[in-house]
């Protein structure tokens, strides 16, 4: 406990009953790392707050007494945003028990959800009101929509959607001093100065906490087409994406690129999977078509695959016959990730780069990869579409596992060089955390570093949000 503070446990309790502050560590264990077991850190204690007006009192006792606060939702982040640093002078205030659906309004395509919600959950509840919530990504089970919003997270739907910052039409956000930025509004037009909830998405619970948000909901489709597409380049799928989109438009949902070595993976590791093509391509595009239309998608997808036989660009492709065969089909895309690790070390990173030159990033890193770390296998996958891909790197057959992650500032070194020659992002969905934060430093434009700054210090004048992320 801090010194200075002795009273400050029995003030958290007065505010959200004894029950919800966790001081001992087997109570506080699950707060204090993250699935991925890459960080590690210490707290005072864990407070869970059951109202805004309870996360409000809280920090405004933070903030009289210059007590760090860490704000953590699933605890699902991969850049360490949501776990404490080793001192221990921090509070967790973990968001879940805010779970509460406060309103739906079909009129106006909206949901109002409290933080704490399971992403999982904000889409069955508009599925329950015949709508579609569309932001999709891996950890849906757990994670929640305070933390999706804080973090702007990306996903599958963004070719579709855009970013969770775009399905967001209002916030409500308590500020480092307590007081509630209350602005849960559903207008479409409101053109009354700054846009002030999007300051708070993306910023990783370093302005101000998210306790709730409107959502915008969309019309739930009615028809979805599936196909696994075997093709030879990124240049091929890139091709294919523009046909697609042109052939599609507003129907192409999900466009996903996968290496052969990726496939393999999840064929070798994965349970129950099979290659859904007869022979073995270089690459592989995941693409999903949606409408709201009951007909006429099925020949549009034929369509859209036909034509690109005809011009080349696609070698072999399977429709999804089934709701079972689409959701192996998504099962392989989403293993990508995960069976890299029963191949031994592997090296990440999340970038973007325009959408016209992922087929030369991919090539041009995977090249310089190899170079400089011979037998490296360059693992390249993710959304075509968004120009995001998630360039990793397994080690060498039989390498030595430390050797070769040992070697990860070197290998970020030569993908972020090459990131930045194509004028693209370090991070593309999944934050800066502390992960990132000395190479944010590095790579951002000096002014825009520098009205970061000037707005965290103008609404976190005693640095008690989040420190020591992002910034
Ligand atoms: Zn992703």
């Amino acid at each position: 406990m801090s010194a200075t503070q002795p009273d400050l446990l029995p003030k958290l309790a007065a505010i959200v009953g004894e029950a919800h502050v966790l001081c001992a560590a087997p109570d506080m264990v699950g707060y204090l790392s993250e699935p991925r077991d890459l960080f590690h850190g210490a707290a005072l204690a864990v407070v869970r707050p059951g109202s805004t007006q309870e996360v409000a009192a809280i920090l405004r006792l933070c903030h009289e007494t210059g007590t760090a606060i860490v704000p953590q939702g699933g605890n699902t982040g991969l850049v360490g945003g949501q776990v404490p640093d080793g001192s221990g002078h921090a509070i967790i205030l973990s968001l879940t028990r805010m779970d509460r659906l406060r309103e739906v309004d079909l009129a106006s395509n909206t949901m109002i959800v409290e933080a704490g919600m399971t992403l999982a959950r904000v889409q069955e509840e508009a599925d329950k009101a015949d709508r579609l919530f569309p932001l999709s990504l891996a950890s849906e089970g757990s994670c929640t929509i305070g933390g999706n919003l804080a973090t702007n997270a990306g996903g599958t739907a963004v070719l579709a959607y855009g970013n969770a910052r775009e399905l967001v039409q209002g916030l409500e956000i308590v500020l480092a001093d307590g007081r509630v930025l209350s602005n849960l509004s559903k207008l479409k037009k409101d053109n009354t100065g700054y846009d002030l909830k999007h300051l708070f998405m993306g910023s990783e619970g370093t302005l101000g906490i998210i306790t709730a948000a409107v959502v915008k909901l969309f019309p739930r489709p009615r028809s979805m087409q599936t196909a696994f597409v075997g093709l030879k380049s990124p240049a091929a799928a890139l091709e294919l994406l523009m046909l697609t989109q042109k052939l599609a438009g507003q129907d192409v949902k999900t466009f996903e690129l996968m290496p052969r070595i990726g496939l393999d993976f999840a064929l070798k590791h994965g349970a129950n999977t099979r290659d859904p093509l007869m022979s073995s391509h270089d690459w592989y595009v995941m693409m999903e078509l949606a409408s709201s239309a009951e007909a006429g998608l099925h020949e549009t997808m034929l369509h859209v695959l036909q034509q690109g036989m005809d011009a080349g660009v696609i070698d072999d492709a399977v429709l999804a016959a089934s709701l079972d065969q689409r959701a192996d089909f998504w099962r392989l895309r989403e293993l990508m990730s995960d069976v890299q690790k029963l191949e031994g070390g592997s090296i990440k990173h999340d970038v973007s780069v325009p959408v016209a030159r992922v087929p030369e990033f991919i090539t041009t890193a995977s090249a310089a990869i190899v170079a400089a770390m011979p037998g490296a296998r360059p693992v390249p996958f993710g959304h075509l579409g968004d120009g995001n891909i998630h360039f990793n790197i397994s080690q060498a057959v039989g390498a030595d596992k430390q050797a070769f992650l040992e070697r990860w500032d070197e290998a970020n070194a030569i993908v972020h060089g090459i990131v930045a020659d194509m004028q693209g992002s370090i991070s593309a969905e999944h934050g800066i955390g502390v992960l990132k934060r000395d190479l944010l430093a590095q790579v951002k434009d000096p002014v825009s570093l520098d009205v970061m700054r000037a707005i965290k210090a103008a609404l976190d004048p005693k640095g008690i949000m989040n420190p020591g992320k992002v910034l």
